[in-house]
């Protein structure tokens, strides 16, 4: 590719395209960041991004589709996006980025780990050649969550309760996830609901596998007790100095490596 090619980093507000900024910051000082903003976020997945640009003293492009989210539930006849029907990451993750790009040639660094199984957003555009770093340089979770320490900004304050940047009723969170938005986020939570009960075409979806939100939380203790088990377990398992960040990351991280809306992430 050639020399004048761009080169870009997308910052999806999660943990390892963050660090991938501050692994590659001062190796690349003509990096543009960009982040694909879908208006369906988490407060805290800005606070974050405005701490990576402070702490980094980089700039981040904002990319959002046009129309956002409900232009296209409407598009789509009112059918909600799933791990089958992936619409949303097409229309407002792939496009924007891809209208980003343009005709110029460029490397798009991308955050998967050396542990991680899964190849990320490929490019269809043949100017666009993806490039991994730490796959390269053999960088795991735990090396992720130590360079975020050192550099200060740590991991996304949502962590403590949800592992996925991305619209806040990402179809790809676990049951633990969405009991947790009902508490912090009773609003979202409400307006995830209210997606599930009101379609163009009269059918009922759910968010989740098998069960309404409102039938969700009903459960929550018994799905908050399950969590508890998995804490305990991941606690227990003998790693000495273990930071608790990196704890917390594998109870949460369980269930979800190789899949959920990590695969959203451009
Ligand atoms: S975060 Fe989830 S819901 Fe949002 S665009 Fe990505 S896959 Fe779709």
């Amino acid at each position: 590719m050639a020399d004048q090619a761009r080169h870009i980093l997308g910052l999806s507000g999660g943990k390892d395209s963050a660090a991938l900024a501050v692994l590659m910051h001062r190796r690349v000082p003509q990096m543009e960041y960009f982040f694909c903003d879908t208006h369906k976020e988490l407060q805290e997945t800005y606070e974050y991004l405005d701490k990576i640009k402070a702490r980094l003293g980089i700039r981040i492009t904002y990319l959002s589709s046009e129309r956002g989210f409900d232009h296209w539930l409407n598009v789509y006849g009112g059918l909600l996006p799933s791990p089958k029907m992936r619409w949303c990451t097409k229309q407002l993750k792939i496009m924007p980025l891809e209208q980003f790009v343009g005709d110029s040639q460029a490397i798009s660094y991308v955050g998967i780990r050396a542990d991680e199984n899964r190849d990320g957003y490929i490019s269809t555009k043949p100017n666009i050649q993806a490039v991994f770093p730490f796959k390269e340089e053999g960088l795991v979770k735990v090396d992720i969550i130590r360079l975020l320490e050192e550099s200060g900004i740590g991991m996304p304050s949502y962590y403590r309760w949800r592992t996925r940047s991305g619209c806040f009723f990402c179809f790809f969170q676990r049951k633990y996830e969405w009991v947790r938005l009902a508490d912090e986020h009773p609003d979202m939570f409400a307006q995830a609901v209210a997606y599930e009960q009101s379609h163009s075409d009269g059918r009922q979806y759910t968010w989740t596998q098998g069960e309404t939100l409102l039938q969700l939380v009903s459960r929550r203790d018994e799905i908050i007790a399950d969590h508890e088990k998995k804490v305990a377990k991941a606690q227990a398992a003998p790693a000495p100095n273990r930071p608790l960040a990196e704890v917390l990351a594998a109870a949460l991280d369980e269930e979800d490596e190789g899949q959920g809306c990590t695969v959203c992430h451009v």
